[in-house]
């Protein structure tokens, strides 16, 4: 970046920090973005004239509610609830709710600002949105989940519905939560719609839906090795995270040959050098989906290395599959996994490298692929959902799986188009940024100022 742009890009950011005080997150999320954006918005002055950058970065609409419910010693507790409508240009806020004791509106916004453009990548009609409470769903019992779901729910079904907000599931919000929102939201409305994704394959869910995020990430993957002509047979994996995402980027790394070899929670990380294998990933889906237990359990059973308190980042691996959460590998980190021959990272979770780290990984050219293009997969099927819903005509697994595949390929190739620099290296950063931007600007100018 010229020296120019750096200007433009502090001064916008200093804007950014004084308006949205102590959201760090965000700040990140939106640096990242402008920074390379900047010099694409200057060269096409339709854009800065109509202040599209500064629009984008002030959510439509925030709302913030009370969630109070009672748990199972008859006390009342009280959380707090969310849900961010950043941009409807293309259609419907889309975007997932997310249950963690760390949930902020920082973070909120930083996650429902990704997800405009990523929804834009997928090529299908969707805006962007996301939301959540900081309500802990760890050691709380099925009840006490029930109830927080319909006391969150009770609030959110007057800002939503199939044509204004349709949210999902992320982190701590699975296929039960969706099942209790669902229930209290046709029990409130009495109107069985489309109005929620990653619904129960009985009652309007897409088939897929479940495995979209991991089978993306990986079908990324795949898609950045072939522009160097290989595979992932044969290649070492690491993965972090245990749930939703990983679990399902174990299944098609094993369906693609390749060889995974760590899991991971918020308590440590297992190492299983021999590879987790079918069997050993059928125990993992029961232990997190059913038993709801931590993974050092997999090291117990298997007799593999638990590494207590760390993440898998040490491990020698040729690619590196983060999906646990955001910031989750620093620069030390980084510059560890490239030093062990890793030279493929495609990110499951949200935004899992810091800015540090995503420099180590552009500096060194490997092929990086940042979360809202390889993690698209997981939106896309939600859109399908939305499709089939709307049709009341669900498809075959092989349909929907195809169509997957598709859009990654689809979104690869829009990476490789507004990211391939001069001397030929694909900047999948510039990709995805400019490429899930034009079409957001674009709609924004057609609907006037908005
Ligand atoms: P889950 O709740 O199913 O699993 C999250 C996993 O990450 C768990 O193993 C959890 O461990 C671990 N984790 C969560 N927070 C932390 C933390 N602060 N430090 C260390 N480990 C942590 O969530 P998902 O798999 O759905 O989501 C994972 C990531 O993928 C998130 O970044 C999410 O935004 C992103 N994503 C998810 C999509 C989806 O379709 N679900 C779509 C696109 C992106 P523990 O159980 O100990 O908390």
């Amino acid at each position: 970046m010229s020296e120019l742009f750096d200007v433009q890009v502090n001064e916008f950011m200093a804007k950014v920090i004084a308006k949205n005080p102590g959201e760090t997150e965000f700040h990140q999320a939106v640096k990242e973005i402008v920074e390379s954006i900047m010099p694409f918005v200057q060269e096409n002055p339709k854009y800065s004239n109509k202040k599209i950058l500064e629009r984008m970065v002030e959510p439509e609409r925030v709302i913030l509610f009370r969630v109070p419910w009672v748990d199972d010693k008859g006390e009342i507790q009280v959380n707090r609830g969310y849900r961010i409508e950043m941009n409807s240009a293309i259609g419907p806020y889309k975007g997932g709710l997310r249950f963690h004791p760390t949930v902020n509106l920082g973070i909120l916004k930083f996650l429902a600002f990704e997800q405009v453009f990523k929804n834009s990548l997928t090529t299908l009609p969707m805006g962007g949105g996301k939301g959540g409470s900081d309500f802990d769903p760890k050691r709380k019992s099925d009840n006490e989940i029930m109830r927080f779901c319909q006391s969150f729910m009770t609030e959110l079904q007057r800002h939503i519905g199939p044509d204004t907000d349709v949210p999902a599931g992320d982190i701590g919000v699975g296929g039960r939560e969706i099942g209790y929102l669902f229930g209290q939201y046709k029990r409130i409305r009495n109107e069985f719609t489309g109005v929620l994704t990653g619904k129960g394959i009985n009652w309007g869910g897409s088939l897929i839906r479940p495995e979209a995020t991991g089978y993306g990430a990986v079908y990324f993957a795949e898609e950045m090795l072939k522009t160097r002509n290989e595979t992932l047979k044969d290649k070492i994996v690491t993965i972090s995270g245990s749930g939703n995402v990983a679990q399902y980027a174990v299944e098609k790394l094993i369906h693609m040959g390749a060889k995974p070899v760590t899991l991971s929670d918020s308590s440590g990380f297992i190492y299983d050098p021999d590879g987790i294998d079918m069997e050993k990933l059928q125990f993992v889906l029961h232990l997190k989906n059913v038993k709801r237990g931590r993974i050092e359990e997999y090291a117990l059973k298997y007799n593999v290395k638990y590494y207590e308190g760390q993440r898998p980042w040490s491990v020698k691996c040729h690619v590196a599959l983060p999906c646990a959460t955001q910031n989750e590998i620093n620069k030390e980190e980084a510059e560890e996994l490239m030093l062990n021959g890793c030279y493929v990272v495609s990110e499951g979770a949200n935004m899992p490298s810091t800015p540090e780290a995503v420099e180590v990984f552009l500096k060194s050219k490997i092929l990086y692929g940042p979360g809202k293009a390889a993690n698209a997969g997981g939106v896309a099927t939600s859109g399908l959902e939305m499709t089939q819903n709307s049709m009341r005509l669900p498809w075959t697994r092989e349909e929907v799986d195809q169509r997957l595949h598709q859009i990654m390929i689809n979104i690869h190739e829009t990476c490789v188009k507004y990211g391939t620099e001069q001397n030929g290296y694909i900047n999948y950063v510039k990709g995805a940024n400019i490429g899930g931007f034009i079409k957001v600007a674009d709609s924004m100018i057609d609907q006037g100022v908005i």
